[in-house]
């Protein structure tokens, strides 16, 4: 890392000038030394852990099996028993492998840009926080011709039906987030997605409109939904062939890497919002291995690793 002044009120703050190196300090967490600095101008004293967001951390050594057990269907719980750390831990490190994941798609996505998508699909998977009786939608757009993921969020939907009814009565009206959250989640892709893409969905009702909406020059196809095999997380379809096989691949993949998300689990969410931060640490993980694989051959540098 450059030092760089963390000082707000410095007259050099982020910036490396004035900045001097003043001795190290031996971290015990992970066994390093590490550069500790000094800015001349404001005398404020910092190090190289200052500016990181793994700042105070006193378990860095599990956070990148930990990012992988989240990633691979393994529960909160069973993590915390298996690291031998407390459930707590557990809790703040989903916070921050989240942040780190969301910066890390971010950078990914930048560098897509430079090559916009042309082959896109679209889909939604139904879960539910607390109770089947509040459901969730997670609206997930990604590349079907590498299978790579490049958007997902959550977003609160009206129970629907039998148990309309007794949600109603139990939680009072749920407001539908699904089409602003689904238009928001495509607002950020205008630039990832090419503007002349070919877009496939199934028959939902809100895509045609917000899909034309947001771009107008691109090509949407419908198919028909087909029913689901139960071995294919209830993604998969039975029939033979599927046009829309890899968005419904990558869903499965979504049901099988999260424990909150597998099909009668005995693992719940408890707020949208943490369904969010696990979902943004599968997906980070889950771009990293297809990557991986598709690049392992060619020997070309891998995306660095969460640390
Ligand atoms: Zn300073």
């Amino acid at each position: 890392m450059n030092a760089i002044c963390p000082n707000h009120n410095c007259k050099v703050y982020s910036q490396s000038l004035f900045q001097v190196k003043d001795g190290f300090y031996y971290r015990r967490d992970d066994s390093r030394y590490i550069q500790r600095f000094k800015c001349k101008i404001c005398y404020r004293k910092y190090s190289n852990a200052t500016l990181t967001l793994e700042k105070y951390q006193k378990k860095r050594r599990i956070n990148y099996i930990l990012r992988a057990n989240l990633s691979s269907g393994m529960s909160m719980r069973a993590s915390a028993y298996n690291l031998k750390v407390s459930q707590k831990t557990i809790e703040r490190k989903l916070i921050y492998l989240s942040k780190k994941a969301k910066i890390r798609q971010l950078e990914f996505l930048n560098i897509i840009k430079q090559n916009p998508v042309h082959d896109v699909q679209l889909d939604d998977l139904i879960s539910s926080v607390h109770t089947k009786l509040k459901p969730v939608s997670v609206s997930v757009v990604i590349d079907a011709k590498n299978y790579i993921v490049l958007g997902a969020k959550v977003a609160e939907i009206p129970a629907f039906g039998k148990l309309a009814k007794l949600s109603r009565k139990k939680y009072g009206r749920r407001v539908n987030q699904h089409p602003l959250v689904l238009q928001n989640l495509l607002n950020d892709l205008t630039e990832v997605v090419h503007r002349s893409a070919l877009i496939k969905t199934d028959e939902h009702k809100m895509y045609p409109l917000i899909i034309k909406n947001t771009f107008p020059c691109s090509r949407h196809k419908v198919f028909k939904s087909l029913p689901a095999s139960i071995a294919g997380m209830g993604e998969l379809k039975t029939k033979k062939y599927d046009p829309l096989f890899a968005i419904n691949h990558t869903l499965a993949s979504f049901r099988y890497g999260i424990d909150r998300l597998i099909r009668r689990t005995w693992c719940t969410s408890k707020s949208p919002e943490h369904l969010q931060m696990h979902i943004d640490i599968f997906l980070d993980y889950y771009n990293e291995k297809k990557l991986w694989k598709r690049f392992k051959s060619k020997k070309i540098k891998k995306i660095p690793m969460a640390m």
